[in-house]
């Protein structure tokens, strides 16, 4: 299970993550919505230490990430210890950002040759599986400069999945996607869900996370307002923050 403890984060005078608390069990599907600058993608990048919190913790399957524990303070963990725990937390950026010198079958490829999880065959054989999942058989041997914004976060996706990690934080996955080939990446992410991967996937779209989610959080104001099964918080939703919200979206 991902665990978020007591999360407090500010930049400034701002507080952006204003006491978090949420868990997301282990193979479920958690979709996190909320209005724009409510703190989400500042909350994904918590939990693999990419942003310090200020109070609080995070802990995937009881590890904390990012620090460990002296009495009763945390300390922050050497660097490369950091990024030893990320390897084993996928993350799918909001702003996709691939090896710019590497093609789209050489970048989904490279996290499984680097860790030696696959031979290289293994691994571009795969590759070329997972870019053909995603609609993007014809540019494997594309370079990102030569890739549309879409079709460079679909190559994103794809390089997440062949980490298989125990754990995948996707911050708006479709929102670069032609609607055609949202559905190939929606069943793309089932799959991953039924492989007991945890999913946590930040989406502006409704339809998307009533399809894919276990357990919706809607955040505001570095706040969780309301959570619970997709049918309770977007169709029967108890908070009138949350109405307005689903209002404003829908
Ligand atoms: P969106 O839906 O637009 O992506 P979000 O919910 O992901 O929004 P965040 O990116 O988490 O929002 O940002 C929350 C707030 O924190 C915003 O007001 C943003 O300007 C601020 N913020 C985020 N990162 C920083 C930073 N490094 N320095 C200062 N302020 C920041
Ligand atoms: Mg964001």
């Amino acid at each position: 299970a991902v665990e978020v403890t007591g999360a407090v984060k500010s930049f400034g005078a701002h507080t952006v993550l204003d006491g978090i608390s949420l868990t997301v069990a282990p193979g479920k599907v958690t979709v996190i919505i909320g209005p724009s600058g409510s703190g989400k993608s500042t909350l994904l990048r918590a939990i693999n230490h990419l942003e310090k919190l200020d109070q609080g913790y995070v802990s995937i399957n009881g590890e904390l990430i990012g620090v460990s524990r002296h009495g009763d303070r945390l300390r922050e963990l050497p660097e490369r210890a950091i990024l030893a725990q990320r390897t084993r937390i996928g993350f799918v950026f909001q702003n996709f950002n691939l090896f710019p010198h590497l093609t789209a079958v050489e970048n989904v490829a490279e996290a499984p040759i680097a860790t030696g999880a696959a031979t290289k065959a293994e691994a571009l054989d795969q590759a070329r599986a997972l870019l053909a999942s995603v609609g993007l058989a014809d540019k494997e041997n594309a370079y990102p400069r030569q890739l549309s914004g879409g079709q460079q976060q679909r190559v994103a996706i794809a390089r997440a999945i062949a980490q298989r990690p125990g754990v995948i934080l996707f911050d708006e996955p479709t929102s670069a996607l032609d609607p055609e080939l949202v559905g190939e990446v929606l069943s793309a992410i089932k799959d991953l869900a039924s492989t007991g991967t945890t999913l946590v996937i930040v989406t502006h779209e409704i339809a998307f996370a009533r399809e894919v989610a276990d357990e919706v959080v809607f955040l505001d104001g570095g706040q969780i307002v309301e959570q619970g099964p997709p049918h309770q918080v977007l169709d029967q939703p108890r908070h009138i923050r949350t109405r307005e919200f689903l209002g404003r979206v829908l």
